[in-house]
C-alpha cells in the first residue's frame, strides 16, 4: 500500500480524500495557490506546499509544479480528486512515466471515454443504448443541418471535449442549430482548446441516471448501484439521490451490467461514472463516462455502505477491491445538496466572501462534507460550492424530512448561499412525488 499521496485539488474533495487516507494510515501531501492560503484543508494535511498563483493555470493546473512537489515530498501516488487534472490524460501519463501511481484509470481510458464522440463509437461498439446521433464530429453548418434533419429536431450540438454543461446547445429549428452550432464551437475552443463538436438527438424530460462503478486490476467489475441527478439548472446537477425514485432491481441490473461492460471494453481500472438519460418508459441512452470521483460519491456511499475513495486507492496500489457485486446491496435512502456560494435572488450570482458564523447540521443520518469555517473567506477563483449536505434514511419520505430538518439547521452567515433554493425544493410536491426531470427547476420551480 502507499505510504503518502499527494492531493492536486483543494477544498472538500482535498478534505475527502485527507480522511480517507488517515484512515488507512497514509501520509497526505497538499499542493495550494496562493488564494488557498488559508484553505482550512491544509491544517488537517500531513505536509502542504505553495505552488503559485491565484489562477488555476499557474498552481492546480500546472503539471511541472505539481510534479516537483511529488518528487521533493517523495510520495508514492498522486490523488486528482475531480475538476482541474483529474481528466487530463497528459497528467496521467507524466505521474506514470515519473513512476508515481496516478489514482484513476490509464490515460488510454481516460482519451478513449475521455472524449464523448470517441466513447459513443466505444458504446455502440460494445451494443450500448445511444440516442441517435452523429459518429463523427461534424466539420459545418451545412453538415449540421443534414444530419438534424435526418435524425429530427430537438437535436444538441455537444463539445466533444465537454464537461460541466458547458459547451452544449439545444436547437429546436434550423436557425437555432446553425447558431448553436457556431455558439457550442466557440465556447468549446475557449473552455477546452478543442472545438470539435458533435450532434445527437435532443430527449425532452428525461432523468439523468448514473451508475458508479469501479473496479481493480485482477479484472473485477463492481456497480454500486446508480445516482438520480435529475435536478439540474443550466446542466449542473444541485440535488442527487439514491436510489433513483423510479429505479427497479431489474432495470438496476440491466444499467449496472450496460456501465460495466463498457468500462470492460475500454480496460477501465478504478472509479468511474457512466452517464445515462432515461425516458419514461424505461429506456436509457448512454451519454458519457466520467473518469474520476464525482462530486455526488457519498449519495452512493451511504446506501451501499461503501468507501470509494478507499476503493479507489486500493485498486490504484494494485490491491483487490475490498467487496464484491454480491457485497453490495442497495439499502435506505440517501440525498445530497449542493451548497453553492451563489446568491439565487440575482440569478445565482457567484457569492465570494467571509464567513462570519457556521452552525454545521448534524444527528442521526447527517453528513456533512465540507471546509468550511467561521472567519474562513471563499476565494473567488474557483468553483462556488461550500459543501454537501446528505442525509440518509430508512426510505425517500423519510430522508426528504431530515434533508429539511437538517437545512433548517444549518447556518451560513456572510454569503449568500443556495440553502433556501434547496428548501424550496424539499417542500416541493413534484419533487416529493418523485416527479421531476432535467428541466424541472429551470422550466417549472424558477418560473412559478
Ligand atoms: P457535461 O459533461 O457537460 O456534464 P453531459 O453530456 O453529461 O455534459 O450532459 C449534461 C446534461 O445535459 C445532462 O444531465 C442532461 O440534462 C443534458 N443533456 C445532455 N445530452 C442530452 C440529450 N441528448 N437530450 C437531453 N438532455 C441532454
Amino acid at each position: 500500500m502507499f505510504s503518502k499521496i499527494l492531493i492536486a485539488n483543494r477544498g472538500e474533495i482535498a478534505l475527502r480524500i485527507i480522511r480517507a487516507c488517515r484512515e488507512m494510515g497514509i501520509k497526505t501531501v497538499c499542493v495550494y495557490s496562493e488564494a488557498d492560503r488559508h484553505g482550512p484543508w491544509l491544517e488537517v494535511s500531513d505536509e502542504a506546499y505553495c505552488i503559485g498563483p491565484a489562477p488555476s493555470a499557474k498552481s492546480y493546473l500546472d503539471i511541472s509544479r505539481i510534479m516537483a512537489t511529488a518528487e521533493i515530498a517523495d510520495v508514492d501516488a498522486i490523488h486528482p480528486g475531480y475538476g482541474f487534472l483529474a481528466e487530463n490524460a497528459h497528467f496521467a501519463e507524466v505521474c506514470q512515466s515519473s513512476g508515481i501511481a496516478f489514482i484513476g484509470p490509464s490515460p488510454e481510458a481516460i482519451r478513449l471515454l475521455g472524449n464523448k464522440a470517441s466513447a459513443r463509437d466505444l458504446a455502440i461498439k460494445s451494443k450500448v443504448p445511444l440516442l441517435p446521433g452523429t459518429k463523427d464530429l461534424v466539420e459545418d453548418d451545412k453538415e449540421a443541418i443534414e444530419i438534424a434533419n435526418d435524425i429530427g429536431y430537438p437535436v444538441i450540438v455537444k463539445a466533444a471535449a465537454g464537461g460541466g454543461g458547458r459547451g452544449m446547445r439545444v436547437a429546436h429549428n434550423e436557425i437555432a442549430l446553425v447558431n448553436g452550432y457556431m455558439q457550442a464551437r466557440t465556447e468549446a475552443a475557449t473552455a477546452f482548446k478543442d472545438d470539435g463538436v458533435y450532434i445527437e438527438k435532443y430527449l425532452e424530460r428525461p432523468r439523468h441516471v448514473e451508475i458508479q462503478i469501479i473496479s481493480d486490476s485482477h479484472g473485477n467489475y463492481v456497480y454500486c448501484g446508480e445516482r438520480d441527478c435529475s435536478l439540474q439548472r443550466r446542466h449542473q446537477k444541485l440535488v442527487e439521490e439514491a436510489p433513483s425514485p423510479i429505479m427497479t432491481p431489474e432495470l438496476r441490473q440491466k444499467m449496472g451490467e450496460t456501465a460495466i461492460r463498457l468500462c470492460k471494453a475500454a480496460n477501465y481500472v478504478t472509479a468511474g461514472t457512466a452517464e445515462f438519460l432515461l425516458d419514461k418508459n424505461g429506456n436509457f441512452y448512454f451519454m458519457e463516462v466520467n473518469t474520476r470521483i464525482q462530486v455526488e460519491h457519498p449519495v452512493s456511499e451511504l446506501v451501499t455502505r461503501t468507501d470509494l475513495i478507499r476503493a479507489q486507492i486500493m485498486a490504484a496500489a494494485g490491491e483487490k477491491l475490498p467487496f464484491t457485486q454480491d457485497d453490495v446491496e442497495v439499502r435506505g435512502h440517501a440525498i445530497e445538496v449542493r451548497i453553492n456560494a451563489e446568491d439565487p435572488d440575482a440569478g445565482f450570482r457567484p457569492s465570494p466572501g467571509k464567513i462570519t458564523d457556521l452552525v454545521i447540521p448534524g444527528g442521526p443520518g447527517v453528513r456533512w462534507d465540507s471546509h468550511i469555517k467561521v472567519g474562513y473567506s471563499i476565494p473567488p477563483n474557483y468553483d462556488s460550492m461550500v459543501a454537501k449536505l446528505l442525509v440518509f434514511a430508512d426510505d425517500r419520505p423519510k430522508a426528504i424530512a431530515r434533508m429539511r430538518r437538517a437545512l433548517g439547521e444549518t447556518k451560513i452567515e456572510g454569503i449568500k448561499t443556495t440553502i433556501p433554493l434547496h428548501q424550496r425544493i424539499m417542500n416541493d410536491a413534484n419533487f416529493i412525488n418523485g416527479d421531476v426531470d432535467t428541466g424541472y427547476i429551470e422550466n417549472v420551480l424558477l418560473a412559478k
